[in-house]
């Protein structure tokens, strides 16, 4: 599933295409029909993401919501939109530019009373302005859960997924297992932090590199990693191999269903 960054990325990119524009709107694959007519005409006033949920925000209170799930995507281009191919869901179209979206877990139309409700419903979120850390911490040390299970709870903090906790927890050399009660004040405020920069990063590169200067392929001698998430990581999906830091093995295990990877070493608590 994709994690914050790129809905961020997405938000930014559909104000590129459309903010200002009056949209017209259909579904070709037809059912978001009734939405989609209640779209098109309206003029495309702003976009933000806020955590995994993207909001586009048209004139006349209407805001069309996405939540992309495991397998939504969005395409677009300029021109003339192409002959729907698949399950389009969703077509947006001005003058200059067109997008489609397949595969949403969601796509529905709120009202500002529901963008309230989903925004009260959701932790901080690292690459917003106006996120608050507090929240944030006022659940985490509240709780025994373990901590990677908290920080991907998006009732937690939100648009972090399995790359950002697991590369987070590890360069906070905190174990991913630490009942959230036992962060301190400190580990906190140094963990939120390098969420809200990995994740910057990763909005401006458009992936999720997270691997200090020092042990960057070059520094090192040593091979990039191969894997379609790119990026430089240290602990993600090395399962056995050696911790760029210490040569330690890598470990993983299962957390709520999830892997988790961590460095038994590095990460000792
Ligand atoms: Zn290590």
């Amino acid at each position: 599933m994709p994690e914050g960054h790129t809905i961020h990325r997405l938000a930014a990119r559909h104000a590129e295409l459309f903010a200002g524009d009056k949209l017209y709107a259909t579904s070709p694959q037809g059912r978001f029909a009734e939405g989609a007519a209640r779209l098109t005409g309206t003029v495309l006033e702003a976009t933000e993401a806020y955590g995994k949920h993207l909001l586009h925000h048209h004139a006349g209170e209407l805001t069309l919501h996405v939540h992309l799930g495991l397998y939504g995507r969005f395409t677009d281009g300029a021109g003339e939109p192409p002959e729907p191919v698949g399950q389009v869901r969703l077509r947006l179209t001005s003058d200059r530019h067109w997008l489609d979206l397949r595969g949403p877990t969601a796509c529905e139309l709120l009202t500002p009373p529901e963008v309230a409700a989903l925004r009260g419903r959701l932790g901080p979120d690292p690459l917003r302005a106006d996120a608050d850390p507090e929240r944030a911490y006022a659940r985490i040390r509240r709780s025994a859960t373990p901590l990677a299970a908290l920080l991907l709870d998006q009732a937690v903090v939100a648009g972090t997924g399995l790359i950002f906790v697991t590369e987070a927890l590890f360069r906070s050399g905190l174990p991913p297992t630490l009942p959230g009660r036992r962060l301190g004040r400190a580990g906190w405020d140094q963990l939120w932090a390098d969420l809200v920069a990995l994740m910057r990063t990763a909005v401006h590169r458009g992936r999720i590199d997270t691997v200090r200067d020092a042990h960057l392929p070059e520094a090192m001698g040593r091979d990039p990693r191969v894997d379609r998430h790119g990026g430089e990581v240290y602990v993600y999906r090395r399962p056995g191999a050696p911790c760029h830091v210490c040569g330690t093995a890598v470990s993983r295990g299962q957390l709520a269903g999830r892997n988790l990877y961590w460095c038994p070493a590095c990460q000792a608590g």
